[in-house]
């Protein structure tokens, strides 16, 4: 039997600021708990040590304004390393799954990135996937977010990919950030139906969110037979957690493992620090080993005796219902979506970064192609609270773009250099079905490339 890959990066030197809740000792006590009960010495479970993750691992995915080095520290880019190394651990075949204990977290960042929104300012789970994909030729992934918050970066990130099934569970958006992730979210149209949003009522207790397993979640994933299942793994719906609202329990999130069975968990949210964040990280790596968790409940769970409602529940069915007859009909709806809009679908989103205090706006061109999910055309324009302001333009090539959408692309990219460079600080070019990623400074009328191609590509 193959060993759970574990790998746990605390980040000890970075934090939002000294009296947030993503701070340094997040994962203190997570560690304690680890080291006491002796699980990096059981047979069953193989440690890992991170490393940095490249600058063409984050463009792969990012645009980063106004540079790679200004958005990630290195707590950042060992945090999305961490997951890059569980990551190929898995599809090596060394283990039989693997949960990155890394901070910090990632699943607030979207595909421009200006600066930190809800603690993120890069998507670890996005640039794991692609760098797998990109790395191991793999095609349909489905994500599953188990954070409180719903995972609006992720989202965003994958939200015109039909191969990546993106499913988030999360407390209603009208009564938690980023305030989005309604049943109405699901996707643009090429990708329409592989975005799940299940908004739970405040104080949804086990009983409830397992049922959304069991009636949606479960369901969801065999009839999208995913090649990789990754678990987003927030452990905030506790109700112990000082951000939210809802009364989840450790043993829940074992059972929730259990029966979603990702063959990657890497940690988001969580912030019941000393009490129910360590329980919960142990409960999901024993579920993920196989060793029985059964005792690991908390002590003053039986005491609370959490109920469901019915009115809960019988919303919770509806949901289920109404999400499954849209995934099913999703073909049909991006068909016909796609006949709709032609050869263009456009779109405006404003995004605000909490913590960064930055108001974005953007306009979005999706090319609709019959043959691949061709490319994105994004021009954003974002206004920092003290002054600084940009506007970029960013093209992005799918991986398995075809060559003519590939081609056009490019062709726009170039077009834009001639014609637009009064307009923007920097148009970024990021060309994943060729590895390469641009990035033109129109102040200084210079192009540099971001990274290298990916180490070993082409070798094995
Ligand atoms: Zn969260
Ligand atoms: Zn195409």
């Amino acid at each position: 039997m193959k060993p759970t890959g574990l790998l746990f990066f605390p980040a000890f030197d970075w934090a939002i600021s000294p009296t947030h809740p993503e701070r340094e000792e997040r994962l203190l006590y997570t560690r304690d708990q680890i080291f006491e009960e002796g699980i990096m010495d059981l047979p069953q479970i193989r440690e890992y040590q991170p490393r940095l993750a490249s600058a063409s691992d984050i463009a792969r995915i990012h645009f980063c304004v106004p540079s790679i080095e200004r958005l990630a520290t290195e707590a950042h880019l060992v945090s999305a390393g961490g997951a890059l190394v569980i990551g190929d651990a898995f599809m090596k075949g060394e283990i039989k799954n693997g949960f990155a204990i890394i901070r910090p977290p990632g699943h607030h960042a979207m595909t421009v990135a200006h600066g930190n929104r809800g603690f993120c300012n890069i998507n670890n789970e996005a640039i794991m996937i692609e760098y797998l994909r990109r790395k191991y030729g793999l095609h349909r992934i489905a994500i599953v977010d188990t954070d409180v918050h719903h995972g609006d970066g992720t989202q965003e990130i994958f939200y015109h990919d039909p191969d990546v099934l993106f499913i988030s569970f999360h407390q209603d958006g009208r009564t938690l950030y980023p305030g989005s992730g309604f049943v109405e979210e699901l996707g643009w149209p090429p990708a329409w139906g592989t975005t799940i949003n299940i908004p739970l009522a405040p104080y949804t207790t086990d009983e409830g969110i397992l049922y959304a397993v069991d009636s949606l979640i479960l369901p969801l994933l065999e009839e999208f037979q995913p090649e990789l299942v990754i678990n987003s793994a927030g452990q905030d719906n506790h109700y112990s957690d000082p951000l939210a609202n809802m009364n989840f329990s450790a043993g829940g999130y074992a059972e929730l493992n259990r029966r979603i069975a990702p063959h990657i968990a890497v940690l988001e949210g969580g912030y019941s620090v000393e009490t129910a964040l360590p329980y919960i990280n142990l409960a999901l790596i024993m579920a993920m080993a196989g060793i029985d968790s059964s005792n690991l409940r908390e002590p003053d769970y039986e005491r609370r005796a959490f109920r469901e409602s019915p009115d809960n529940m019988e919303r919770l069915k509806r949901i289920a219902t109404l999400q499954l007859e849209n995934f099913r009909r999703r073909e049909e709806m991006q068909a016909d979506l796609k006949k709709k809009h032609g050869d263009f679908f456009s779109t405006y989103r404003r995004i605000y970064y909490d913590t960064d205090n930055i108001s974005e706006n953007q306009e979005i061109r999706l090319r609709l192609c019959d043959r691949c999910c061709s490319y994105r055309v994004i021009d954003s324009a974002a206004a920092h609270a003290m002054g600084e302001s940009y506007r970029v333009l960013c093209f992005s090539i799918s991986l398995y773009s075809c060559p003519d959408c590939q081609q056009e692309a490019r062709e726009a990219y170039r077009h834009s250099l001639e014609r637009f460079l009064g307009h923007y600080d920097f148009i970024y070019l990021q060309d994943r079905a060729a590895d390469e990623y641009l990035c033109f400074d129109c102040s200084g009328f210079e192009e540099r490339g971001i990274g290298g191609r990916m180490p070993g590509e082409g070798e094995d």
